[in-house]
């Protein structure tokens, strides 16, 4: 008997592992992948320093140096004609880095939790968690499983819990292709975004630089694919005929975070985190650093509960996560539909006219409000004059933000869960209803 399973060694499972170090706990993390491929993964490869900072100050984290492949100030979003591009800095730059060197960093650093790699979970079933190793079915008990199995959520896919979502909407993944080319990016200290409703719906094409490499790829909403897309996009760019040294499809969940990310069955607690539990950013996908910071936030509530997994005491994860990162998402998730909802045409024009402007940008990720104040609103839609309605579903917008991020901020307690759920499915009713 574990008292703390966790499922899947990806940045979110190993930072819940490492927070939990030197707790006195037994922990084990279940890896279905084999011990030398763990941290694998088709990703974009970018994460603001912000995280480690964080992860820094919380658990010792060193910052990337191995798997560091380039250091970026930030980011520069094109607008489809090309004609401008908003530098969206962040204030304290980021990193390109190795995805494997950095999972078998993490790896290295899991100290005394046991590593089950090479290990599938397969179910929860009579308060057995089912493994399949080695050709054979296990069966091994926890009192907290965390789910951090990324996209797979096995567990999250399976769970019998008025409080989770088996399933989310296929329309809130971003579904990617992905390669790396030995080709060496003219713009070293920006991550480049473009938009382009025609080839990527509802989604954009990358170029991140990474030395000698480049990091390319496109994501697009369901169903389109993102292959064809991808290479349609990179004819006639200067990388359309260098080297590939790896190519991949992958999803990522773009939309608000689970509702509520823990839950009880048969008197075991549950968590989730990271993709399992749709933390990483709606706006550009980035789920790392999420993914890690959930990981030490599921970790420290754990530490202070084992004895005690009543739903109440499992709550003190999701009120951790909801007032802040949950909010923060939950605004970019309307932002994002908005988005996706736009027209070349529109989303040219927007640019252009600076109806959104890179503060609003940056303002919006760090989870300030989108402040259209009135005067500045009036210039814009003075400049606006002829796209009316654009300004006016861009006030819609920014009007909903700040009502969503009031009801994360009053995240309820588990008496409040569904009373507050119906009031969050609403607003998106409303929304939808209104731009989609
Ligand atoms: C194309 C693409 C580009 C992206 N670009 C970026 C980016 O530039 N920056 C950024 O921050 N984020 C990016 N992301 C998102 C980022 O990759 C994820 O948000 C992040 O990896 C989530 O971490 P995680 O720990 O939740 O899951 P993962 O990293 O997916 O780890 C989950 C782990 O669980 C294991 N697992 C799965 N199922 C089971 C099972 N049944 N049993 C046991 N183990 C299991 C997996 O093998 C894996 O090791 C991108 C995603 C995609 C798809």
């Amino acid at each position: 008997m574990y008292d703390v399973v966790i499922v899947g060694a990806g940045p979110g499972g190993c930072i819940a592992a490492k927070t939990l170090e030197d707790s006195g706990l037994k922990v084990c993390i279940v890896e279905r992948k084999p011990k030398n491929q763990i941290g694998e993964k088709v990703c974009g490869d970018a994460i603001g320093k912000h995280h480690f900072d964080f992860l820094h100050r919380k658990l010792g984290l060193d910052y990337p140096s191995e798997e560091l492949k380039a250091e970026i100030k930030g980011i520069k979003i094109f607008s489809p004609d090309r004609k401008i591009f908003f530098t969206v800095e962040t204030r304290d730059g980021g990193y390109m880095i190795d995805r494997l060197l950095f999972g078998q960093r993490m790896v290295s650093e899991l100290g005394d939790t046991q590593l089950l790699a090479n290990t599938a979970v397969l179910d929860f079933r009579d308060r057995n968690i089912v493994i399949s190793r080695k050709g054979k079915t296990e069966r091994i008990q926890a009192k907290i499983v965390v789910d951090a199995s990324g996209m797979q959520a096995v567990l999250r896919k399976q769970i019998n819990s008025p409080y989770i979502e088996n399933q989310i909407d296929k329309r809130d993944l971003a579904i990617c292709h992905r390669e790396i080319r030995e080709y060496r990016f003219e713009d070293q200290e920006y991550c480049h975004i473009y938009l382009d409703q025609n080839i990527s719906k509802g989604g954009y094409m990358w170029v991140f630089p990474k030395g000698n490499h480049t990091n390319i790829g496109l994501g697009v909403q369901y169903p389109i694919n993102p292959k064809n897309r991808f290479y349609q996009y990179i004819k006639g760019k200067p990388f359309e005929n260098s080297k590939i040294i790896h190519a991949g499809g992958a999803a990522v969940p773009v939309r608000r975070t689970l509702d509520s990310l823990v839950a009880l069955q048969d008197g075991v607690g549950f968590m989730f985190v990271g993709d399992a539990a749709c933390q990483a950013n709606p706006i550009h996908g980035g789920g790392i650093g999420q993914a890690m910071t959930a990981g030490y936030l599921a970790g420290s509530v754990i530490k202070k509960m084992i004895n005690d997994t009543a739903l109440e005491t499992l709550w003190e994860y999701n009120s951790a996560w909801m007032k802040d990162y949950g909010a923060r998402n939950a605004c970019l998730d309307l932002f994002r539909i908005f988005l996706q909802n736009l027209t070349n045409e529109q989303i040219n024009f927007g640019m252009e006219h600076k109806l959104i402007k890179e503060e609003d940008l940056i303002k919006t990720s760090e989870g300030r409000d989108l402040e259209l104040g009135a005067a500045d609103k009036l210039t814009r839609m003075a400049r606006g004059i002829t796209k009316v309605n654009l300004s006016r579903n861009l006030q819609f917008v920014a009007n909903k933000m700040k009502e969503i991020k009031h009801l994360y901020r009053n995240y309820p307690s588990p008496a409040g869960f569904f009373e507050w759920r119906t009031k969050v499915k609403n607003l998106y009713q409303e929304f939808y209803d209104r731009l989609v």
